[in-house]
């Protein structure tokens, strides 16, 4: 299943840089966009996740973001999170990239992932920025607001048609730029900019490997497809690459 060219870049001193979406995180039970979650059969995501249905209603926001919180404070990291975090110490340079939202990679133990898409249990001030944990939010309110400036709290996601933040981005860049090693895991490659950071990365010289239950349009350009579950797939990798040769 994985390749000894694999197996010995890893075991050599690679700069590894790995993208993760929604599907690192579908063996933890993190509901996804248009699953089961009722919300969704009566509203489409562009309806609750974009800054003008927050200023149209954001009780109904608050409502939804308030259930995806609760959902998401009580979900544990599975084996592929916790492997990441051990490939991150394995290594002199190696960089995270998530679209997931669910804060899992730091639960498990990763130092730094650069979140592209904000992080839902974090919400900040849409006037002066002051930044509230999902703990910190008044139980009670419809509508949170700052303790500081008085102004409407907001989760700190990105929404549909907002951009990057710049930080990520520039940090991203980085990690594409500088990757030897590229790993694109459970995304459907489709949402830009991740989706273009595998092949550009592959462009600046990087062994590009692939994992999903399914090919994407990214597996035709991957030097490697590996085809399974992440949490199953990421612990094996990583018990060949330290196991020891007699
Ligand atoms: P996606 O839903 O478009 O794609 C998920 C991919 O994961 C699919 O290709 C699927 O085949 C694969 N997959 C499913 N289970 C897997 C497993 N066990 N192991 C390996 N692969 C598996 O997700 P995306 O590409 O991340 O893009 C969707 C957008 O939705 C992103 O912008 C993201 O921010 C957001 N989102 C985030 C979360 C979260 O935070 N956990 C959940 C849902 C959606
Ligand atoms: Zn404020």
């Amino acid at each position: 299943m994985f390749s000894d060219n694999l197996i010995n870049l890893l075991r050599g001193d690679p700069v590894v840089t790995i993208l993760t979406g929604a599907g690192i995180s579908a063996e933890s039970g993190v509901p996804t966009f248009r699953g089961e979650d009722g919300i969704w059969k009566k509203f489409k995501p562009e309806e609750i996740a974009s800054f003008d249905a927050f200023i149209r209603n954001p009780e109904l926001v608050w409502e939804w973001y308030r259930l995806r919180q609760s959902i998401i404070k009580d979900i544990k990291p599975n084996p592929g999170h916790y492997t990441i975090a051990e490939f991150e110490k394995m290594y002199k340079k190696f960089y995270l990239i998530t679209q997931n939202v669910d804060g899992l990679h730091t639960k498990a133990g990763s130092r730094e992932p650069i979140e592209l898409h904000g992080n839902i249990m974090r919400n900040r001030c849409m006037d002066c920025a002051k930044e509230y944990l999902e703990i910190e939010l008044p139980a009670e309110a419809a509508i949170p607001k700052c303790d500081a400036c008085g102004g409407m709290l907001r989760p700190d996601v990105v929404w549909f048609g907002e951009s990057i933040p710049m930080n990520a981005l520039i940090r991203s860049e980085k990690a594409v730029n500088e990757a030897t090693l590229f790993f694109s895991i459970g995304t459907s490659a489709q949402v830009q900019p991740a989706a273009s950071m595998p092949i550009r990365a592959k462009n600046g010289g990087a062994y590009l490997i692939e994992m999903n239950i399914e090919e994407t349009d990214l597996t035709p350009f991957a030097d490697e497809f590996i085809a399974g579950k992440s949490g199953e797939l990421l612990p094996e990798l990583k018990s060949l690459v330290t196991m020891i040769e007699n």
